[in-house]
């Protein structure tokens, strides 16, 4: 019974984690909206399918969970239990979001990247303050830009 509670548990908490309409994500999609930006979502034609795609602005958005994409951060931590695995999985995932990162780049894509630690948790930014950030990136001209949460 125990280990069947854990189970359910483990998965509940995995969609969360790896979720489409992760809570982090739904926030900026939302408020970018809301400020008048349009994007396509996970663009298959694109490396690493990115969340947010804004082709007028040649510009993608990446909200990254600090667990999955493994971010050294206060909220990352590693399960006690089958560590090793998460830990593959995640280095695995590391990799993968470089190679789609360098790849954008070179194809011209300007990206920014937002951790979830910025809009969750003790070290959260205000979330207008995410959105200004965002906006001045697509108008501004910048080729990378990464927003962490404060420490
Ligand atoms: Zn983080």
């Amino acid at each position: 019974m125990v280990d069947v509670l854990t189970e359910a548990q483990r998965q509940l908490n995995m969609s969360r984690i790896r979720g489409r309409d992760t809570k982090p994500e739904m926030l900026i999609r939302r408020g970018l909206h809301a400020r008048g930006f349009r994007y396509r979502l996970q663009d298959r034609s694109l490396p690493g399918r990115p969340d947010l795609v804004f082709p007028r602005y040649k510009t993608v958005i990446l909200v990254h969970g600090c667990f999955w994409h493994g971010h050294d951060c206060p909220m990352f931590r590693l399960p006690a239990t089958r560590s090793e695995f998460w830990a593959e999985k995640i280095v695995a995932n590391q990799r993968r979001d470089t190679i789609a990162h360098e790849a954008l780049l070179s194809l011209g894509w300007r990206v920014l990247t937002i951790w979830e630690c910025c809009l969750r948790g003790k070290g959260r930014i205000p979330i207008n303050k995410v959105l200004d950030i965002c906006v001045n990136f697509l108008q501004e001209g910048e080729t990378a830009k990464t927003l962490s949460g404060m420490r």
